[in-house]
């Protein structure tokens, strides 16, 4: 596997294989890759001759309040990682090779980053859409892979890439759990093992969205009602929204109609540390 740290060189890199006719694979990560990760890079392998992985932990996403400084990072685990899964090029750029001095352009997709995610983390969405930009640019992939788990993220990255008229495919892989249910996340390694078992109330409340809608409840008022209740049995957990949305724009739902599909997300704090989750449902 070849590290790359220069945009040029990535830059020259990527034109070449796309001169030997190769199609390139794409996944953007900030690194202390877990096998939610993992299954993306097997999804661009499968889908793509040329697979290039990075990492970048991209300050432009962090609010001054959030966790950039003590984001984990464990390079050399994560290299050996990509090296047992076959991957091509880990680019793995500095900070002042991504936004020099003077840096003084950002991307902005509306709308939909005004709502959950982006009203909980106003400047969060801007700063995904300008470092995921920059990355096609350097890396010119002709697929991307993103995850599940950050739903809102994938649907706002498709947005951009349909508005922008990137020549390029989005593909989103599903959401990789450990056993007991939890979504895989960078972010639970700050977890406490009582904070651990609390984290569980996040994946029980969607397994019971899932189980009321399945014995055919439509109103989602009831089922947030339910969710809240587990979410509120965690004595370290603080909610902060539970929402079922369309697919398409993340418009919130009242009443689900059959044939249609939507996201019901959560975000919650767990002690201190903050996870999302969702579940894609459709309504037969
Ligand atoms: P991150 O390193 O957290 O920025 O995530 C990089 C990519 O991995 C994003 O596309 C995430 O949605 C995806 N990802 C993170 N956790 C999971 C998971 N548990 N299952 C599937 N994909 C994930």
């Amino acid at each position: 596997m070849k590290i790359v740290k220069s945009v040029r060189e990535m830059q020259n890199l990527s034109s070449q294989i796309r001169l030997e006719r190769k199609s390139i694979g794409f996944v953007p990560t900030m690194g202390f890759l877990h096998d939610g990760h993992i299954s993306l890079v097997k999804e661009s392998k499968l889908k793509s001759d040329f697979t290039v992985v990075s990492i970048f932990v991209n300050p432009a996403q962090f609010a001054p309040t959030e966790d950039l400084e003590k984001y984990p990072r464990d390079f050399d685990r994560d290299e050996n990682l990509l090296i047992t899964e076959n991957v091509d090029v880990l680019f793995y750029p500095d900070i002042e090779e991504i936004y020099p001095i003077n840096y003084n352009t950002f991307v902005e997709v509306e709308n939909i980053t005004s709502i959950l995610e982006g009203e909980s983390r106003p400047t969060h969405f801007r700063g995904v859409t300008t470092i995921v930009a920059m990355l096609f640019n350097i890396v010119k992939p002709d697929i991307a892979v993103f995850g599940q788990k950050d739903a809102q993220q994938a649907t706002v990255i498709k947005k951009m890439v349909y508005d922008l008229k990137y020549d390029l495919e989005i593909v989103i892989s599903p959401i990789v759990r450990e056993k007991n249910g939890l979504a895989m996340s960078s972010r639970n390694v700050f977890l406490s093992n009582q904070e651990r078992k609390d984290a569980l109330v996040l994946s029980q409340s969607l397994k019971l969205a899932e189980k009321l809608i399945h014995n055919g409840e439509r109103d989602f008022s009831k089922i947030e009602k339910e969710m809240n209740n587990i979410i509120n049995s965690a004595v370290t957990s603080t909610l902060d929204y539970i929402k079922a949305v369309n697919l398409e724009n993340f418009i919130p739902v009242e009443i689900f109609e059959t044939g249609k599909s939507y996201f019901i997300l959560i975000a919650c704090k767990i002690g201190t540390t903050r996870l999302i989750d969702n579940l894609l449902i459709k309504i037969t």
